[in-house]
């Protein structure tokens, strides 16, 4: 396909794409050095695995890239036969429109994971959450059956993403407490039949999931994977902290469908497995 050459500055259309990752395109040598210094770190992290199917967004939060999270998620994905490419989020130039660039031209990434979004830093983050060329790609790309999924502090700081997808997710409570994932019942045949697809997703029993996690509310039912019920209460070590009311019809993950894919938010603060072993659940195409 003719696309315009990745060089801002440049202003031609070309088929040609860089020859290591083939993810971004490239009228020539000269667009291609100049652009290098930018590029460099993600193109050798695309080129590493040709096969990957899914993209890892690590760095948004506040611990930087290569923290736990990253690697309780990316275990989960391997155990799940699912091959990831990483990309550590640096600042530089172009970041956010190479990531786009390489879901529009590599048909290969089926999933992308976002870890930390709105925890940490705020240059990264608004350079996503601002960049219409990424809001687009990454709109279009599920509407033909990308699974976009995003574990973070705060949905809807610095952008709010769920209204891209015309959802109306907002910020809710934050705490440590059960949640019910609502697929239990039978009574309700779009999460029943995604929770018998998907054993094997919770390691304990009675569809529970303990974690700390930042809840979010105004989720359609339908988009309620695990949320809280009237009798939820926070549980902590902390005396103060515990037993208190959780407010009914919050979510700790949310799991909505948008096209032809869908679209998850993670509010789970701690890279609980089980939280992992969903996400990697959803990744691989369930
Ligand atoms: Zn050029
Ligand atoms: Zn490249």
């Amino acid at each position: 396909m003719t696309v315009k050459c990745f060089n801002p500055s440049c202003g031609n259309t070309t088929p040609l794409r860089c020859s290591r990752c083939k993810g971004v395109n490239f009228c020539g040598k000269e667009c291609q050095e100049k652009i290098w210094p930018s590029h460099k770190h993600l193109c050798k992290a695309i080129a590493k695995d040709p096969n990957a199917t899914c993209l890892l967004l690590d760095g948004m939060g506040c611990l930087g890239p290569g923290g736990f999270y990253a690697e309780g998620v990316t275990d989960a994905l391997v155990g799940a036969g699912v091959k990831v490419t990483t990309i550590n989020l640096y600042k530089g130039d172009y970041l956010p429109d190479q990531v786009a660039s390489v879901l529009n031209e590599l048909d290969r990434y089926t999933s992308c994971i976002i870890l930390g979004w709105g925890s940490g830093d705020a240059e990264i983050e608004t350079a996503f959450a601002n960049n219409e060329k990424f809001k687009k790609t990454i709109i279009s790309w599920v509407r033909k059956g990308g699974r976009f999924i995003v574990q973070g502090e705060r949905p809807k700081v610095r952008g709010n993403w769920p209204k891209w997808f015309g959802k109306e997710w907002k910020q809710g409570d934050y705490c440590r407490t059960d949640y019910f994932c609502f697929a239990n019942s039978d009574s309700d045949p779009h999460w029943a039949n995604w929770y018998h697809q998907a054993k094997g997703a919770l390691t304990n029993t009675n569809g529970r999931y303990n974690a700390k996690a930042v809840l979010l509310k105004n989720v359609d039912v339908e988009d309620v994977l695990f949320g809280t019920t009237e009798d939820s209460s926070t549980y902590s070590l902390v005396p103060q902290m515990r037993g208190r009311d959780v407010e009914e019809g919050q979510c700790a993950v949310a799991h909505g469908k948008y096209g032809d894919g869908s679209v998850s938010f993670f509010g789970d603060v701690n890279a609980e497995q089980e939280t992992c072993r969903i996400m990697s659940i959803i990744a691989s195409g369930h």
